[in-house]
């Protein structure tokens, strides 16, 4: 099994990569060893995530590359066997594969003892007996040395009795431990005789009752380091300072394979905690259900939540590997989610507030009628059908109704006509309230002539989900959001980071949910229509009592309300966007200047949608850029889609594009060419955006281009059938849904390569 999702993919370039390119070229040397070192006391979180496929990703550099999983499990009183197999089930499910090399720092206790012994022997290490309060003292400051121990001149025969003596378990707590001998006075606070060993008198989940000394970090680590023959050890930039220290212990004990230490700016991601113990803090104090509650940033919890291992990659690929901290915006890695599941998420419909709907004139006793509804847009290659029952009583979302609507709500109201999702035209008649005036229910009546067909006389603008009352399934709906309802919930030392914690972080709900979801697996993956991604939850969910999880709502609502008061201090000021993507008002109510109503006529006879035309027309720049786009390439259609969708998330955070409307109509026209499918479509915007490359040179350079040779697809999918004989099976049985599932695993061993419509031919025809 590779050791890397991306082996075939371009490896994302960065300053580490670089390095060990380098060294592979100059021959220093011939095949790279990393590792991912994690402790086991806690369960891992998005933070590693970024660790975890840097450090893997770096090992394809160059030929015979691997990745070490070890276990850095060298302080006894807070590691777990718990945490050793999550952390395992966690860096597995993101995709990376440690193969043999699994390791333990406990695995090296009696090595590490030898050298500490031959380090006294040497010279370089020493018994020192002062209290931690003293050694503290001792230590001085930056700016004053410190002063030296009255031990640190102990005979080589003391040190090696008394340390012998500690290791036996003779001693206290606190009594003793053990320093290298340094330089009291070097302006790198850790050169000044850290300490190498401490007394313990711990139960070790591995190595029991045997040790009652246990080594620190910054020996035991880059020992570990070398004995497994790390070449490039990856850490965070907090332990800069440990550089030197590191690399003293690998040469003060002659150990023979020399690793070097590189540092990378850890992962910072706003409204979110990052650190073990205030996750741990979380779980045991009940805050969240557990370490994987679908609200921890851990990736448990973003398992359970139903974020997918490609999207966490994605994110970690996009935020790049720098080396200066800064705080990513979590709406980054929502982006990344939403992509992710956009492209095989089935689509449903789910009631989530209902409101009744009698149609009356639909026969009452008459059985309901089945319509179909596609699972997948047209825009995105898969295929797939489910049947949905339409009946005289159906469920719509009460926010898609209002009395007394202003005069933009294309939705339901009194005497006015709305479409039902893959439906009928219905009118609303009559409202029924209870009462005190509530809105109990409405009787509509719906347009026979209206399926798959607009009416001729009329304009119907508005289509909104719905369910049939007798045929829909509740279901359990958490609906999640942040977790932290300020930006930085640690940020300030005064104030307890749970003090912040969003009191709604969940809501629950009961849903109605189309019956067609029936039989899935728990852990199934929906786009709810007009709603977000939802999971059916891995855990709690069952065929007879259905929950899902909202995993991310269709767009980030909450960046919307929250966006005056989110300037953050904190990371570099954002050039503010000349053609701004946030409508300032609610769009219902914005008036259009005389200029902005001439565009926006002219781009609606151009046959884009009410919402496009009037995104793009309301400002000059981003009408002018597509105007340039449709000039080169006849799609308008499709390229306003690319202006609302990419252009404008784009300009969110830069002052201009690096481009011009040419390139983007011409990157539109690779893709309805079919020389790249609309998914690379939206990295090579990507790199467009980061280098200013035309599209066609970005195609190239990066080998992007489609794959439609049909020979090539073929072996990968006989491969996929033949190892998923279940899926094949439920496929003929009729799950035509599973279909989903097989084009998406060739997507994804082709890096998204492969060209959709053939793959999709290509397994339709094996399959039937
Ligand atoms: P703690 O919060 O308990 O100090 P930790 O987050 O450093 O622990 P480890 O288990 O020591 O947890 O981490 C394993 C590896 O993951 C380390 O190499 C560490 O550098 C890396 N890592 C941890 N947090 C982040 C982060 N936020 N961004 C990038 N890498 C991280
Ligand atoms: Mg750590």
């Amino acid at each position: 099994m590779s050791n890397n999702r991306n082996e075939g993919a371009a490896a994302p370039s960065n300053f580490i990569r670089n390095i060990i390119e380098e060294d592979l070229r100059s021959g220093k040397h011939d095949r790279v060893v990393t590792r991912f070192p994690p402790e086991p006391n806690g369960y891992l979180h998005i933070g590693h995530a970024k660790s975890i496929c840097l450090n893997f990703g770096l090992s394809t550099t160059g030929e015979n590359g691997r990745c070490h999983l070890r276990f850095d499990d060298t302080n006894p009183e807070t590691e777990d066997m718990e945490f050793v197999e999550s952390i395992q089930r966690d860096i597995r499910w993101l995709g990376f594969e440690w193969n043999e090399h699994l390791y333990f720092a406990s695995g090296y206790f009696d090595r590490f003892y030898e050298l500490a012994i031959k380090l006294i022997e040497d010279g370089k290490a020493y018994v020192d007996s002062q209290s931690l309060e003293e050694m503290r003292a001792n230590r001085g400051t930056v700016t004053q040395p410190g002063k030296h121990s009255p031990y640190r001149e102990r005979s080589v025969a003391e040190n090696l009795d008394l340390f012998e003596r500690m290791a036996r378990g003779e001693f206290p707590e606190g009594a003793h431990v053990l320093r290298a001998k340094i330089d009291m006075a070097s302006p790198n606070m850790k050169m000044r005789d850290p300490l190498l060993y401490r007394i313990r008198h711990a139960h070790h989940y591995r190595t029991g009752d045997k040790w009652h000394i246990y080594p620190m970090y910054d020996y035991a680590h880059c020992l570990s380091d070398s004995f497994e023959g790390v070449t490039h050890s990856v850490c965070t930039l907090e332990f800069e300072n440990n550089r030197e220290l590191y690399d003293w212990v690998i040469r003060e004990t002659g150990v023979p394979c020399v690793p070097r230490q590189y540092e990378f700016a850890r992962l910072g991601l706003n409204y979110t905690v990052m650190s073990k113990r205030k996750l741990k803090q979380l779980v045991e104090e009940n805050f969240v259900s557990g370490w994987d509650d679908p609200r921890m940033p851990t990736i448990a919890g973003m398992r359970r939540r139903g974020y997918t291992p490609s999207a966490i990659r994605d994110f970690c690929e996009r935020i790049g590997v720098a080396k200066a901290n800064s705080t990513v915006d979590i709406g980054q890695l929502e982006f990344s989610v939403r992509n992710d599941l956009n492209a095989f998420a089935p689509r449903v419909m789910c009631v989530l507030d209902p409101l009744k709907v009698t149609l009356t004139n639909f026969p009452a006793g008459k059985k309901e009628e089945m319509l179909t509804g596609s699972l997948y847009p047209h825009d995105i290659p898969l295929e797939g059908e489910r049947e949905i029952p339409f009946s005289r009583e159906i469920y719509i979302e009460r926010s898609d109704f209002m009395e007394d609507p202003p005069k933009k709500f294309h939705r339901l109201a009194p005497g006015r006509e709305v479409r039902l999702r893959h439906g009928y035209v219905v009118r609303c008649d009559e409202v029924i309230k209870n009462g005190s005036g509530a809105v109990v229910e409405l009787r509509c009546s719906y347009d026979p002539d209206t399926l798959g067909k607009n009416p001729p006389d009329r304009k119907i603008k508005g289509t909104i989900h719905w369910v049939s009352v007798n045929r829909a399934l509740s279901a359990e709906v958490r609906l999640y959001d942040r977790l932290f309802k300020d930006e930085r919930p640690d940020g300030d030392k005064d104030v307890d980071f749970k003090d912040h914690l969003n009191p709604d972080s969940l809501k629950v709900v009961t849903g109605y949910v189309e019956p067609c979801v029936a039989d899935d697996e728990p852990g199934s993956r929906y786009q709810f229509e007009r709603q977000g991604y939802f999971i059916s939850d891995p855990v709690d969910s069952d065929p007879d009592e259905l929950v899902f999880n909202r995993t991310v709502s269709l767009r980030d609502s909450w960046s919307k309300i929250a966006e005056p008061a989110a300037e953050q201090p904190k990371t570099a000021p954002k050039p503010k966007p000349k053609a701004t993507a946030k409508p300032a008002a609610p769009k219902a109510t914005r008036e259009r200047t005389p200029q902005q109503q001439v565009l926006y006529d002219k781009y609606r006879d151009l046959g884009l949608s009410d919402e496009d035309a009037d995104l793009i027309s309301a400002e000059d720049t981003v009408a002018g850029l597509f105007e340039d786009a449709a000039a080169a390439h006849d799609n308008p259609k499709g390229i306003a889609n690319w202006v609302v969708n990419e252009v404008l998330r784009a300009l969110k955070d830069r002052d201009g594009l690096p481009f011009d409307g040419a390139a983007l109509g011409e990157l539109v026209k690779l893709i309805d060419e079919g020389t790249i499918s609309g998914k690379i479509g939206k990295d090579v915007f990507e790199e467009m955006l980061s280098s200013g490359e035309g599209p066609a040179a970005v195609v190239e350079r990066k080998g992007l281009r489609q794959v439609s040779d049909a020979g090539a697809l073929e072996p990968i999918i006989d491969q996929l059938i033949a190892a998923n004989p279940d899926k094949a099976a439920r496929y003929r049985e009729g799950k035509k849904s599973m279909m989903g599932f097989f084009v998406g695993q060739v997507m994804k061993q082709t890096g998204g390569k492969a060209n959709p419509q053939l793959v999709n031919q290509l397994i339709r025809s094996k399959l039937d």
